[in-house]
């Protein structure tokens, strides 16, 4: 099997100068999803490149689309495993939310991802593929999408050192080129990984926590693996975060009906992020067959936010798009029938 192109740092690509930046740009502006379209390369540099690198990450490319205009893709590996990102396309930008992993090893208990368990890492190159699929797919330049989440399937920080070249491709201003502020990585909460981060200067994109209890008992339940560290220890990674950076942390918060959307949940979420700066997403459980959860009722879910507004925490409710196209995150790859399963291994 070749190699993958887009596993390569820019700065790596297999041509010097201006025949370099020429690569770049066919990849990542005019979206060429072969090496022989580029055509103001030579033909023997063609040939060469596709003779040495792959550059479709994919063998197979799967869309489901939603009435809300989003669509998910769920993607089969060289290895036949299987893994999703989904497309949301706003009135004024492009976003897309990308896997880190197939599986996960974090198996939150109300997500259908975590019901997979762990199959393996992905690569930068596999991340970044990503985009260039949906593109391709779209029809539109990659360097078109605005905003990107890593949220997809899999724990972003114990994939740490490829999500972090895959971030530089994203930022690098001869590939896709996007805004640090409008990549957004979210953990469960890793605290060695949150300080990590702090540490990686040349990159400042966002910090999403996903918090979602802000008990340990209930958190115990939701996150049972052990995966995520204590409220405390994510807390303290959290506040030495941004001690360090000065940025804005966002905590996602799935409400689950009865489980972690009582107003004393919402009193001790409030305490936790005081002398913070942070932004709390309430987002509404995506139900699945099987998970075991309910969504919280309309009127709780406003009870919990106003409960949150009265404490001064700045809080907004994210929906989640394409709830009809395969709706939560894993649940594409978890219902293709005669998928490979995921072949579980040992957590990074
Ligand atoms: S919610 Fe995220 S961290 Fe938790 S199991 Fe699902 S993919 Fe993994």
């Amino acid at each position: 099997m070749l190699p993958l192109l887009l596993d390569l740092h820019p700065d790596q690509y297999p041509l010097e100068g201006y025949r370099r930046k020429q690569l770049l740009e066919w990849v990542f502006v005019h979206g060429a999803s072969s090496f022989e379209a580029m055509t103001n390369l030579s033909a023997a540099q063609r040939q060469a490149l596709d003779e040495q690198y792959a550059l479709n990450p994919f063998i197979r490319t799967e869309t489901f689309e939603s009435n809300d205009g989003s669509v998910k893709y769920l993607f089969t590996l060289s290895d036949n495993r299987q893994m999703e990102a989904v497309y949301m396309p706003y009135l004024d930008r492009k976003t897309i939310c990308v896997s880190t992993m197939v599986g996960c090893p974090a198996k939150c208990a109300f997500c259908a991802t975590g019901a997979m368990g762990f199959g393996r890492n992905l690569s930068a190159g596999e991340i970044v593929g990503q985009i260039l699929a949906v593109a391709w797919h779209q029809d539109f330049s990659p360097r078109e999408l605005r905003n990107l989440v890593f949220m997809g399937m899999g724990e972003s920080m114990l994939n740490y050192d490829q999500v972090m070249l895959a971030s530089r491709i994203l930022l690098h201003p001869l590939a896709l080129g996007m805004s640090k502020r409008r990549v957004t990585l979210s953990t469960v909460g890793i605290a060695r990984g949150i300080r990590r981060l702090a540490e990686e200067d040349d990159l400042g994109i966002k910090l999403a926590i996903s918090l979602h209890a802000p008990d340990e008992e209930t958190r115990q339940r939701i996150i049972p693996t052990g995966a995520a560290n204590s409220i405390a220890e994510i807390m303290q990674a959290a506040r030495e975060y941004q001690a360090k950076t000065g940025r804005r942390i966002s905590m996602e918060y799935t409400m689950l009906s009865g489980i972690n959307d009582h107003l004393w949940q919402a009193d001790l979420l409030a305490e936790l992020l005081r002398g913070m700066v942070s932004h709390v997403n309430l987002i509404p459980m995506n139900p699945w067959e099987g998970s075991g959860f309910s969504e919280t009722p309309e009127q709780q879910l406003q009870a919990f936010y106003d409960r949150l507004e009265s404490h001064g925490v700045p809080v907004s409710v994210r929906r989640s798009r394409g709830r009809d196209a395969g709706a939560a995150c894993g649940q594409l790859a978890l219902k293709q029938p005669g998928r490979q399963a995921v072949q579980e291994q040992a957590a990074p």
